[in-house]
């Protein structure tokens, strides 16, 4: 290979200068974005104890995910579309189904209403400014009265149990992979790794009407539930997850599922809610 070096002005004034032995102007730093450590919010109430995180990951230069906490009210909401559309999405999801369902006995019924009414306020939303164009959300949430928990559920957000050591995934994930999985025309390897994996069937706040999907499971001690973001799945394994999930308390467990989805690239946000039903103290 034939390499030409030349000088390009830059060097050519460094040189001059070196000459003369003029001191090189001060190229000021880029200002370093400091860049601070998620907090882990612990939450005790009811018999449970609850750990909720949410982290940019190490790609995306914005968070679009939001934690949902309220009475008794634990999720996520993973936004998307536009420039500010998926903030203003999570954002006014976890806002309006907080407020919607605070002083509520929960049921079926309030959850689904309040979805509804959620989704009508971003679409309307939307509607009126278009800037907000094509925004919606995921909003996956778990919400206890004192004998149950009721499970709200929209887009591929997803909602787990650990119970008895066993660790499965209660929600299924309004993705088009996963539409195709259920209807047998892709394996869960081929699901994994595909590359629509992105591409989600259902959101809050995209279409006038709103399907949820709506369950109930009775409440017992020990139990663990986990409502997260595509962040943390689509980097760690379940496998990973319940490992991490099944040794540690709440608290730490957050930390090392946000670290371990950053390790496996962090390639989006990463948002964990952590639900554990405390063992009655003897
Ligand atoms: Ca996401």
């Amino acid at each position: 290979m034939n390499h030409k070096f030349r000088f390009n002005k830059e060097s050519m004034d460094r040189i001059k200068r070196f000459m003369t032995g003029e001191e090189p102007p001060q190229t000021p730093e880029p200002p370093q974005e400091e860049e601070q450590p998620s907090q882990v919010e612990v939450v005790r109430e009811g018999g449970l104890c609850a750990a909720l995180l949410t982290d940019i990951g190490c790609v995306r230069v914005s968070n679009q995910d939001a934690l949902v906490k309220g009475e008794m009210l634990f999720g996520v909401a993973d936004g998307m579309g536009g420039h500010n559309g998926g903030e203003t999405a999570s954002a006014g999801a976890r806002d309006g189904l907080v407020s919607l369902l605070e002083g509520k006995q929960p049921s079926v019924d309030a959850l689904r209403t309040a979805f509804k009414a959620v989704n009508h306020r971003l679409y309307l939303q939307q509607q009126e400014d278009e800037s907000l164009s094509g925004m919606g959300t995921t909003l996956s949430v778990v919400w206890l009265s004192e004998n149950y928990v009721y499970i709200g559920h929209v887009g591929d957000s997803r909602v787990y149990l650990l119970r008895d050591g066993e660790f499965r995934q209660v929600t299924d994930d309004h993705s088009l992979v996963a539409e195709l999985e259920r209807l047998g025309q892709l394996t869960h390897e081929q699901a994994l790794h595909h590359p629509m994996k992105n591409v989600i069937t259902r959101a809050v706040g995209t279409e006038e009407t709103i399907d949820t999907d709506l369950m109930v499971e009775e409440r017992r001690k020990g139990d663990t539930w986990l409502i997260c973001s595509d962040g943390l799945t689509g980097m760690v394994s379940d496998k990973s997850i319940e490992a991490i999930i099944s040794a540690n308390e709440v608290e730490k467990a957050a930390e090392l599922l946000v670290e371990a989805a950053r390790k496996g690239g962090g390639r989006d946000n990463i948002s964990v809610a952590l639900v554990r039903e405390e063992e009655a103290a003897e």
